[in-house]
């Protein structure tokens, strides 16, 4: 694969993980959506749904590895790359980690929890026994736009209720039929 085809591969993916990210927007939880793929067939897939199911570990990572583990009959995950929307904290390094995925692709950056750059660089100190390769940044105007939408609206919605996120939901659809194209 050419380092242009890599990219738009990568960014097909993260279109189908900002639909993810749009599912929990759905459920009233922060819009983040993660796959897991392995030669590029989909594995796992998932987006947060820790107040739903009244668990903290519920990010959208966990989700997606926790679908692909059953659906692998494996707890070894070697050979896939996560898509994630946004950067991942320090449990989903490790869930990582422990899972042998071998390459993480994240869209905007995580300022307050980030553990890959933002507010610890984890995988970057060695001090795991695996390494994971990472590509930061991928659409990440579109997932930070996401987010931005979804506290836009929380806002909002204690004023009224009639704010409807249809802006963002068409330039997804539409950057993903794009994606399809490409
Ligand atoms: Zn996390």
């Amino acid at each position: 694969m050419t380092t242009d085809e890599k990219k738009l591969n990568d960014e097909k993916w993260m279109v189908y993980a900002l639909t993810l990210a749009t599912r929990a927007w759905d459920m009233n939880e922060v819009p983040v959506g993660a796959v897991l793929v392995v030669d590029d067939e989909i594995v796992g897939e998932g987006w947060n749904r820790s107040i739903t199911d009244c668990d903290p570990t519920a990010h959208a990572e966990i989700v997606a590895i926790r679908h692909a583990a059953h659906q692998q009959q494996n707890y070894r995950l070697s050979g896939g790359t996560l898509y994630v929307t946004l950067e991942p904290c320090a449990m989903c390094v490790g869930a990582m980690v422990h899972g042998r995925i071998n390459r993480l692709v994240f869209a905007a950056p995580e300022t307050k929890n980030g553990a890959v750059f933002s507010r610890m660089s984890l995988l970057e100190q060695h001090t795991f026994n695996h390494n994971i390769d990472v590509t930061g940044g991928v659409l990440a105007d579109h997932a930070g736009s996401l987010l931005s939408a979804f506290f836009k609206q929380k806002r909002l919605s204690k004023k009224t209720h009639s704010f409807q996120p249809a802006t963002v939901e068409m330039h997804l659809e539409l950057k993903g039929d794009e994606a399809k194209k490409a």
